[in-house]
């Protein structure tokens, strides 16, 4: 909203730019100008952006123009454009009750619209399977003339019947009873499910494509059938289905033979057979067009006053939410990362972890920035022993590229590196304690008896020792293997990334055994 409220801003700043041409024919002209100015930024992502959000706007309008919702719509549309103008004059009662109204929108058009929200993810779980399989090739004006003969005979007779001819929404949600039945349509076969003595007279029968594929079921009824005041539970039964989904429901009257057609929430009487005939023939080409038309043409035929609209809104919205033509800068702190050290290489010391960069572009460039994603990262491959510098440059920065990197600081950092050094040291076992009374250490052996560490070169080797922690003989009663935790000095590295372990055995022996040898 308070987006919306900066549109109607910029709608005053931008029209108040646009000046009236010069009488005299001088060259300048600032609309032109800006016009030119808008154009020649437009980039390849724009054309996409405008492309997605007009297609959304399409499929949004064209849902809503055949659903007795799409009030709902308006309405809304309306206290948006009375929240607009109650901010604008800073209304501060109407803003504050239409807030407090917003905040529960989205609820409310989740019931609302829960039951087209259901269709449209049905149909989006079974669209194409469902387009495949479910009109053949044989020719349509041959069903088409079946169903309506059918219908033709059975009013003349006046044999009541509803028959539904299934779209691309599933039905079986909406349907109880009934029985199933895979058969190709022919008039027989309808006449004689009607035929008020066959037990499966009841009900509706259900086409699909070309087969009918269920008969004696029953439909829910209409939920606003008042409407029609002079109608029974077929004619109710027929719009219900027509509320709830995109199928075509044909009625015939058992009391007055007319014929009536319930779709998209509306029942309306057939005078003829021709207009039965045209009718069904039209709802057909609707669900599955016939390829003789071309798949593009068709395309570009269809709803064209919605997809001018969807172009247009999406060009509206583009110009005020989506172009800006000032830019603006932006600081921010990045770390600075160090890649590419190589194994033999160790980095003892980096001044600066941090970098101030300052980026210009424009604000919805910084919208869509996440700026913990920034980071320098600095190529440290060739490295020398000792400190040395490296320039922060624009390059080392991931910056997306509709910003650009305007300022760094400080413009180098300083690291101090060393080449590893593989030495092997001897383990000194360290003990503490003495073993329990009557026994005595008789032997402390080491496997293995040195371990290879990595050393930085400017390390003074020859002063380091590596140490086991202390080992308690007083708990040692037996001989025993243990695996002590060497302790090695803060700066080795290991081959292969993980510390060398080693085993000690402490052999123990009864001291006065060993006494008496002695003596
Ligand atoms: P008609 O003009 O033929 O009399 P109507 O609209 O006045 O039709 P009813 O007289 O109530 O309707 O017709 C009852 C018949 O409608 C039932 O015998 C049954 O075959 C059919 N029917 C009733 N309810 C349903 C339903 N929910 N789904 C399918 N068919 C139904
Ligand atoms: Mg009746």
């Amino acid at each position: 909203m308070t987006r919306c409220f900066h549109f109607l801003y910029r709608c005053q700043s931008s029209l108040s730019q646009f000046q009236i041409p010069n009488p005299l024919g001088e060259r300048q002209n600032p609309m032109t100008d800006q016009i030119l100015g808008v154009l020649q930024s437009i980039r390849i992502q724009d054309v996409f952006d405008v492309a997605i959000i007009a297609g959304m706007i399409f499929v949004l309008l064209t849902w809503f123009k055949d659903r007795a919702s799409r009030f709902v719509l308006v309405g809304i549309s309306l206290l948006g454009v009375v929240y607009l103008i109650a901010r604008f004059f800073q209304l501060y009662l109407t803003t504050i009750a239409l807030q407090g109204f917003f905040a529960i929108l989205l609820f409310v058009l989740v019931v609302i619209f829960q039951e087209d929200l259901r269709r449209f993810f049905e149909r989006l779980a079974v669209w194409g399977v469902f387009r495949k399989r479910k009109y053949d090739s044989s020719p349509r004006h041959a069903y088409v003339n079946i169903i309506a003969d059918t219908v033709d005979s059975l009013s003349r007779r006046r044999t009541g019947a509803l028959i539904v001819i299934q779209g691309h929404d599933p039905l079986g949600r909406h349907l109880t009873g009934g029985t199933e039945l895979d058969g190709v349509i022919s008039q027989p076969l309808l006449e004689s499910i009607f035929d008020p003595h066959s037990a499966g007279h009841d009900g509706a029968v259900l086409i699909l494509g070309h087969r009918i594929t269920r008969f004696g079921c029953h439909l829910p009824l209409s939920i606003d059938s008042s409407r029609y005041p002079n109608v029974g539970l077929r004619h109710t039964a027929a719009l219900g289905l027509a509320e709830r989904s995109d199928a075509m429901c044909i009625v015939v009257s058992e009391e007055r033979g007319s014929v009536s057609i319930a779709r998209r929430e509306r029942l309306h009487p057939v005078q003829s057979i021709t207009e039965l005939k045209s009718a069904i023939e039209s709802f057909y080409e609707e669900k599955a067009p016939e390829a003789k038309q071309k798949f593009l043409t068709r395309w570009l035929k269809d709803n064209p006053r919605e997809k001018i609209m969807a172009v247009l809104l999406a060009c509206i919205l583009w110009f005020f939410f989506g172009y800006q033509k000032e830019s603006i800068s932006r600081d921010f702190v990045v770390p600075i990362e160090y890649i590419n050290v190589s194994k033999d290489w160790v980095i003892q010391e980096s001044k600066t972890t941090r970098a101030k960069v300052v980026l210009t572009g424009s604000y919805q460039g910084f919208q869509l920035l996440n700026d913990e994603s920034l980071k320098f990262s600095i190529d440290l491959s060739n490295l020398k022993n000792g400190w040395q510098e490296f320039i922060l440059t624009k390059e080392m920065i991931n910056v997306p590229s509709n910003l650009s990197v305007d300022t760094i600081s400080p413009r180098y950092v300083q690291v101090r590196a060393s080449r590893l050094i593989s030495v092997s040291y001897p383990v000194d076992v360290i003990t503490k304690n003495e073993p329990l009374k009557g026994l005595k250490v008789e032997q402390i052996t080491v496997t293995p008896l040195t371990v290879k560490i990595l050393l930085p070169a400017n390390v003074q080797h020859k002063n380091i020792k590596i140490k086991t922690e202390p080992i308690d003989l007083k708990l040692m009663q037996t001989s025993t293997i243990i695996e002590p935790r060497i302790l090695y000095p803060p700066e080795a590295q290991f081959p292969g990334g993980k510390p060398p372990s080693v085993k000690v055995y402490i052999k123990i022996e009864e001291a006065a055994a060993n006494k008496n040898t002695n003596d």
